[in-house]
C-alpha cells in the first residue's frame, strides 16, 4: 500500500459540538507525524466542488472551546450519487489527497464507506453527533455536551412547572435513539422519559400516568425523544389532553439550542482521543473503520458494524429512572 503522505478532514451532516476539538486533535496529530492536513469545507460538498484548503497547526488554534465546526457542515445530495462520488475522487487525487478523516453521524459514514469501496481510499470516521446513535461507541463527539444542555433548560423548566403545578412534556432531540431522552431524564430528575427503544412494548404514556403521575409531587416532567415512532412532545400532550384532562399539560421542544455550545471537558477530551487515534489508525495501516471508545479503551468499528443502527438503550437506566421517580 502507498504511504499516506496527506489526508483530508471534513465535517458532515447534522454538527455537534466537540467537532472543533477533533478537527484541532486530526490536524496537530497528522503534522506531529509528518503528514501535510487538508480542511475540506461544508461536508462532502466541498469534496465535490473543490472547496479545500491546508490545514496548519495555527489554522486550528483557538477552537477547542468552540460549539459548531469551523470547516462547516451540509448535506450534500450529489455525493450520493456515483457522479458526485467520482467528481469528489478526482478533487481528492487533484488536491494530493490519499486518506480522509470524516466526522461525522451514520449518513457521513455511510457516505464514507462507500466513498471507499468504490476508490480504495483509505477512510477513518470519528463519531460526531450528539444521538450517541452509533454502534461500537459508547459515546459520541458532542453527546455529553448536549445532554448537560438539556439538563440547564429542564432545571428552568421545573421552576415554573413546580409553580403552576403542571404536566411538562419536553421534547428533545436523538432521532430515533433515546440516549438523550433516558440519560437526560435520570440526571434532570425527571419523571419519565418516552423513548422510541420500547415504544412498540409498552404505552409509555399510561404507564407513566399509572404508576402514579403527581403520587408525591405537585409537578411532572417527561422527556419525549423526537422521533416519528414516539410521536413527539405534541402527540402525547394531545393524548393527555383528551385521555386525562384534569391535567394543566404543557409543552416545550428544545429544539436546536442542543446542538451549540461550548464542549464539555468530557466531549473535548474525547475529541482529542478520538482524533488523535484516528491518525495512529491511519499510520498502523488501517482503513474504513471509525474510531469508537469502550470502557475508556480506542476501538477501531468497522464502517458496516458502526452504522448499523440498532445501537441498544441500557435496559437497566429504564429501571433506575422508574425507580427514582417515585
Ligand atoms: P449524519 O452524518 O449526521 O447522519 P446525514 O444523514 O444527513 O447526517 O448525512 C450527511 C451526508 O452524508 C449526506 O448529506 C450525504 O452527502 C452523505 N450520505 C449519507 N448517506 C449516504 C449514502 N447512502 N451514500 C452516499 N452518501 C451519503
Amino acid at each position: 500500500m502507498a504511504t499516506i503522505k496527506c489526508i483530508g478532514i471534513l465535517t458532515s451532516g447534522g454538527d455537534a459540538p466537540g467537532m472543533n476539538a477533533a478537527i484541532r486533535a486530526v490536524t496537530r496529530a497528522a503534522i506531529y507525524n509528518g503528514l501535510q492536513v487538508k480542511g475540506i469545507y461544508r461536508g462532502y460538498k466541498g469534496l465535490v466542488t473543490g472547496e479545500i484548503k491546508e490545514f496548519k497547526s495555527q489554522d486550528v488554534s483557538n477552537i477547542i472551546q468552540l460549539g459548531g465546526t469551523i470547516l462547516k457542515t451540509a448535506r450534500c445530495k450529489e455525493f450520493t450519487i456515483p457522479e458526485g462520488r467520482k467528481q469528489a475522487y478526482e478533487n481528492m487525487q487533484k488536491e494530493g489527497i490519499d486518506a480522509l478523516v470524516v466526522i461525522g453521524g451514520d449518513g457521513s459514514l455511510t457516505g464514507a464507506r462507500i466513498l471507499a469501496q468504490e476508490f480504495d481510499i483509505p477512510c477513518i470516521g470519528l463519531p460526531g453527533t450528539i444521538d450517541n446513535d452509533l454502534y461500537g461507541t459508547d459515546t459520541t463527539i458532542g453527546y455529553d455536551t448536549a445532554l448537560n444542555t438539556i439538563l440547564e433548560a429542564v432545571d428552568k423548566i421545573r421552576d415554573t412547572a413546580t409553580s403552576h403545578e403542571r404536566l411538562f412534556f419536553v421534547e428533545v432531540m436523538g432521532r430515533d435513539a433515546g440516549f438523550l431522552a433516558l440519560n437526560g431524564a435520570i440526571a434532570s430528575g425527571a419523571e419519565a422519559a418516552i423513548i422510541p427503544e420500547i415504544s412498540t412494548e409498552v404505552d409509555q404514556l399510561e404507564e407513566f400516568i399509572k404508576n402514579g403521575f403527581r403520587k408525591s409531587k405537585n409537578s411532572s416532567i417527561v422527556l419525549v425523544a423526537e422521533s416519528e415512532i414516539t410521536g413527539g412532545a405534541m402527540h402525547y400532550a394531545e393524548r393527555v389532553k383528551n385521555e386525562y384532562p384534569q391535567y394543566d399539560v404543557r409543552v416545550t421542544i428544545l429544539g436546536h439550542v442542543q446542538r451549540g455550545g461550548s464542549p464539555t471537558a468530557h466531549d473535548r477530551i474525547l475529541a482529542s482521543r478520538l482524533g488523535t487515534a484516528a491518525i495512529e489508525a491511519l499510520m498502523e495501516d488501517q482503513r474504513n473503520v471509525m474510531i469508537g471508545i469502550e470502557h475508556d479503551e480506542i476501538v477501531y468499528v468497522p464502517f458496516s458494524k458502526a452504522i448499523k443502527n440498532d445501537k441498544p438503550i441500557k435496559r437497566d437506566l429504564i429501571s433506575v429512572l422508574k425507580k427514582l421517580s417515585i
